[in-house]
């Protein structure tokens, strides 16, 4: 997508901190970091949403997402890790074009990534049990 920043990362034609490259997928660091070594994964095909990717496209996050966290984990020397991604602007993705972030964490860090938990009213949580049952594609 011409005007897409991301895409402009994968062209090279906006600089960026690579830490991993292959045919599908690119890794950097997130300009603006929550934790030092926080990197964002991406997809180098443009679509905006997760469930817009191709199953393909989805293998290739699921082998090298992880591999991207282990690194960050030993060279932040990090306890552990957040994965985070989000989808819609309403959900705070700013950037649309699908991406990982891979967030190093440690014991007391301070960042807040969790939302406050609610509760269900009496039948409402088989309500939406039942909704979304019927709406898992087969
Ligand atoms: P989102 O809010 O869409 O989940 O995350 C977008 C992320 O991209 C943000 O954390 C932001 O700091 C990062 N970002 C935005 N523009 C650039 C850029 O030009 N280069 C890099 N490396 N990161 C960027
Ligand atoms: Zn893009």
């Amino acid at each position: 997508m011409a005007d897409c920043i991301f895409c402009k990362i994968v062209k090279g034609e906006i600089p960026s901190a690579k830490v991993y490259e292959d045919d599908d997928m690119l890794a950097f660091l997130d300009i603006n970091p929550v934790s030092p070594g926080h990197t964002l994964v991406i997809p180098k095909h443009h679509c905006e949403l997760a469930t817009d990717l191709p199953v393909e496209q989805m293998v290739v996050v699921a082998r090298v997402l992880p591999m991207v966290c282990r690194a960050v984990v030993k060279a932040t020397h990090a306890e552990g890790f957040n994965i985070f991604q989000s989808n819609g602007r309403c959900a705070g993705q700013e950037i649309m074009h699908v991406h990982f972030h891979v967030i190093a964490r440690r014991t007391g860090d301070g960042i807040g990534i969790r939302p406050a938990p609610g509760t269900y009213a009496e039948g409402e949580m088989e309500r939406y049990r039942a909704a979304i049952t019927s709406h898992i594609e087969s």
